[in-house]
């Protein structure tokens, strides 16, 4: 190396620009740092299930547990082949991923490189961007709409011949709202065929409406609908995800991936998981709940929110930093978004009824409620 030289100066430009993803603060982490026992903390910072993962679930993770000598099924050929079912598509459109967050690299591995585009909303999953760049891509952002939902026709106007891919995140993070049927169908009817649509769905399950995005499939669309066990599901910690998309893009994303990307615990997890729809039910149900919990508090202190058709709700609480930094130190762990352009905001994750409780309790003190 000559001198003066550092390695870096020999690696990719765009990884060196690179920010990180900021995840939500850890339990563990912040237990240390206020000398709390992690029992005290309350963590409403990354839509995680409060009600833990389906009993089913655990009991399938610790059976998995005593062959996790054996390379897992690198096909997750038992999981694929039920989301084959539930879809009613074949085993060879669907694709697992180690949490949804995989696939989207997945498809930056099969579609970007450095001239080519992903559009996708300006205020969505901090996780786009951060895909793009890694791959030297541009990333197109399209300013949401006045009801803070995606502008599905301005995003069809930002489509040049390098676009490759647009996100559609269906309830959006981190604003929680939704686009419906009607509108996505214009816009379906429009996108060209050398573009690939990107039906983000981690928070479907909580969603009052759901579209039907998978039509577009068998319809024969260029898209890619993207699901995770992280949220509804409750197994955020184990990483599994999946798609089902066309046979030709779903081959293309199990050529990317590494051969056991899945573990044999999360395949385990996730397939057990699928079968407790009770559970999913009764996490839906907490979420509704909690959701009223907070707008009924929020109206009675005249704090503005938008509603949300997802388990988070985003809060207009003046200065964000401030107010996460006040209720980081009480052990409560919010999401500040101020890497979301949004720093007057505060995302709050809908836990149970006693978290939620002890969350406006907090806020209450901060905001002088
Ligand atoms: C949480 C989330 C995901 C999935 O995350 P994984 O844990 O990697 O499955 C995907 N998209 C959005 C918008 C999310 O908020």
């Amino acid at each position: 190396m000559p001198r003066g030289m550092n390695i870096t100066s020999y690696a990719n430009q765009y990884v060196l620009d690179l920010v990180a993803y900021q995840p939500g603060k850890p339990i563990e982490e912040t237990a240390r740092e206020l000398g709390m026992a992690p029992e005290q903390i309350v963590k409403l910072a990354s839509n995680e299930n409060s009600l833990g993962p389906s009993p089913k679930a655990v009991q399938a993770m610790v059976k998995a547990a005593s062959h996790a000598h054996i390379y897992p099924d690198g096909a997750s050929f038992d999981l694929r082949s039920r989301i084959a079912k539930d879809f009613g598509v074949s085993f060879e459109q669907t694709v697992t991923g180690s949490g949804s967050s995989e696939i989207i690299e997945l498809l930056c591995h099969a579609f970007m490189h450095p001239g080519k585009e992903i559009i996708a909303a300006k205020h969505s999953f901090s996780m786009y961007p951060i895909m793009c760049k890694l791959f030297g891509a541009t990333y197109v952002e399209v300013e949401n709409k006045p009801d803070w939902s995606h502008d599905l026709m301005g995003m069809l106007k930002a489509i040049t011949p390098q676009t490759r891919l647009i996100f559609i995140t269906n309830p959006t993070n981190p604003v929680g709202t939704m686009v419906f049927q009607e509108e996505m169908d214009a816009f379906m009817a429009q996108v060209p065929e050398h573009v690939v649509v990107a039906f983000d769905e981690a928070y479907i399950d909580f969603a009052d409406v759901k579209p039907d995005t998978a039509k577009y499939l068998h319809q024969g669309k260029n898209v890619i609908i993207m699901r995770t066990f992280s949220k509804a599901y409750g197994l955020a910690g184990v990483r599994a995800g999946y798609a089902v998309s066309t046979p030709e893009i779903a081959d293309m994303l199990n050529k990317a991936r590494s051969p056991f990307n899945l573990n044999c615990i999360a395949q385990a997890a996730a397939l057990a998981a699928l079968d407790d729809r009770e559970h999913v039910e009764r996490s839906v149900e907490m979420v509704r709940a909690g959701r009223e919990q907070y707008y009924r508090t929020f109206d009675s202190w005249g704090i503005g929110y938008i509603r949300s058709q997802a388990n988070f709700i985003l809060a207009k609480v003046g200065k964000g930093r401030e107010v996460f930094d006040k209720a980081l130190a009480q052990g409560v762990i919010l999401r500040q978004m101020d890497g979301y352009g949004l720093p007057e905001y505060i995302r709050i994750t809908v836990g149970t009824e006693r978290e939620n409780a002890r969350c406006l309790e907090v806020l209450a003190g901060i905001l002088g409620k």
